[in-house]
């Protein structure tokens, strides 16, 4: 049996490296989802799970599978005011999460730095937060989840079941994930306050984030990839603390609060700033905007506290609309590597000179705080990650593949993980060393039990040979 031609549909990872033709299939019942994996066996098509496709790399596209997007699977079941538990389909997103529970004074517990993704995408990566070093990533705060798995089992799993902690970070590859209880974490105010300080260099990057570990709330650094010697590392940190307010109504729970201007200085449409973008969106341009930035950091506001909302201070990339075309035609790819904290101050310098002796500078580079979790395909290291953004283009594609080898080099002998959201340069024996035989081994016995038929796939699975029949 044939699947229809007119489902075939090409899609991409967010950094739009690569596509992927695929049987695309948006269910909003749950007996669709059986269906679909029973069509995935007559047919003998592999399934790719997708949620808002977000993850940068090949995680959420599978080449001639079926796509099987839970966009419109998105129902909030429930929400109870009192305890801040919501339930509701994997399809929901982190915005319809907030949306839907700010006015009674909760948050989402971990957000990433957009608002797009969906539930089960957010647990199939196990996404983390700026505030990770403090609640580790989402799946911490997840109290149940509904899994159907391609053996035809369908379960219930909390956080003494094992399978949790396996189901949760394992790229979709084991079960589909159809409904999270969730623990939402009570605010008193939609706006954080937030401190920005510009640091000079590597050092004080490190100083700081451990100075404000116990106190604040998030913490996030942005780093300057082009500066050297003296000043490499150089940046701008910002440490956020949720607020009290006296108001028992206060106006920043309103959504209308936190909602995102459509311009910029009350006249500049956010809709076409990628353009603007895109002229600079070159080495020279990019080494102009990084200092740029820190120098104005270090003139503007350096040292004194703000109020900001809670999506602004969280979303900020999605302050910009459209911004990953300024990458076009090539697209790009994120590199995050997360390093033991001893180890990090000189992993992260060296990723830094090997990035600037093959000028294949990161035009941004995003440093946080983490713990280790206990979660299959965990990233999470009591340490630090440092996120690199690279700019792909005709010429440029073995380089940036040899870089990151290099750079995997230096993680892996430090210890430290990688997280499969944001991959697309691993290779199968980087990603074993890095989670560990043991752990390996652990998901391909899972993986023979409950996905007999090796029916869950990705573009990024095939690449990894996470499937163990490989
Ligand atoms: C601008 C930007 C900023 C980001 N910031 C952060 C950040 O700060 N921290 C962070 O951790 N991540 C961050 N990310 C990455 C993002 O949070 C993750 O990639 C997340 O998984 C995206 O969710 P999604 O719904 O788009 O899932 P997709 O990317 O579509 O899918 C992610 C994975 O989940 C699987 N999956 C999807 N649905 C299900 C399901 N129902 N059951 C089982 N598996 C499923 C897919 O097969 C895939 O492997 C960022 C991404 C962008 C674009």
């Amino acid at each position: 049996m044939n699947l229809p031609l007119d489902r075939l549909t090409n899609v991409t990872g967010f950094g739009m490296i690569t596509g992927a033709d695929g049987y695309l299939f948006r269910p909003t019942q749950v007996e669709e989802f059986y269906e679909i994996l029973q069509l995935a066996k007559s047919t003998g098509r592999q399934i790719t799970m997708r949620g808002s496709g977000r993850s940068y790399g090949d995680a959420n596209i599978g080449s001639e599978s079926i796509l099987l997007d839970i966009t419109r699977f998105n129902q909030i079941l429930s929400f109870d005011p009192q305890t801040g538990v919501i339930d509701c389909q994997a399809g929901v997103t982190i915005e319809q999460l907030w949306r839907h529970t700010l006015e009674s004074s909760f948050w989402p517990p971990v957000v990433s730095g957009t608002m797009f993704p969906t539930m089960g995408g957010a647990l199939g990566m196990n996404l983390h937060g700026k505030n990770a070093f403090k609640a580790g990533p989402i799946g911490n705060h997840v109290i149940e989840i509904e899994v159907l798995f391609p053996n035809g089992e369908h379960s219930v799993l909390t956080q003494s079941d094992p399978l949790f902690f396996q189901v949760i970070s394992t790229a979709g590859l084991l079960g589909i994930i159809l409904r999270v209880k969730l623990q939402m974490h009570q605010i008193n105010s939609g706006d954080v306050r937030v401190l920005p300080l510009s640091i000079p260099n590597w050092d004080a990057q490190f100083k700081t984030f451990e100075n404000f570990r116990n106190e604040a709330d998030y913490m996030v650094s942005w780093i300057d990839c082009f500066a050297r010697g003296k000043s490499a590392g150089r940046g701008d940190f910002h440490a956020a603390y949720y607020m009290d307010e006296p108001s028992q109504f206060p106006i920043t729970l309103r959504p209308e609060h936190q909602d995102l201007p459509d311009t910029i200085m009350g006249f500049f449409p956010k809709s076409v700033v990628w353009r603007f973008i895109k002229r600079l969106n070159n080495r020279t341009g990019m080494r102009f905007t990084n200092w740029a930035k820190h120098t104005s950091g270090k003139i503007l506001g350096n040292g004194k506290p703000h109020p900001l909302s809670l999506v602004g201070f969280n979303f900020l990339l999605d302050y910009v609309p459209n911004w990953r075309n300024s990458y076009l035609p090539g697209g790009f790819i994120q590199y995050q590597s997360f390093v033991p904290a001893e180890q990090a101050p000189r992993v992260f310098a060296q990723q830094l000179e090997l990035q600037q002796a093959a000028k294949l500078e990161s035009f941004l580079g995003v440093m946080k705080r983490h713990v280790p979790d206990n979660f299959l395909f965990s990233h999470g290291v009591d340490g630090y990650s440092l996120a690199l953004d690279f700019k792909i283009t005709k010429t440029n594609k073995e380089s940036v593949w040899k870089l990151a080898h290099q750079m995997n080099e230096l993680v892996l002998a430090a210890g430290g993980r990688f997280y499969l959201a944001k991959d697309s340069t691993l290779t199968p024996d980087h990603f074993t060393q890095s989670i560990g035989p043991e752990s390996f081994q652990t998901y391909a016995q899972l993986k023979l039990r409950l996905d007999p038929d090796s029916i869950l796939t990705s573009d990024l699975a095939r690449r990894l040979h996470l499937d163990p029949r490989d």
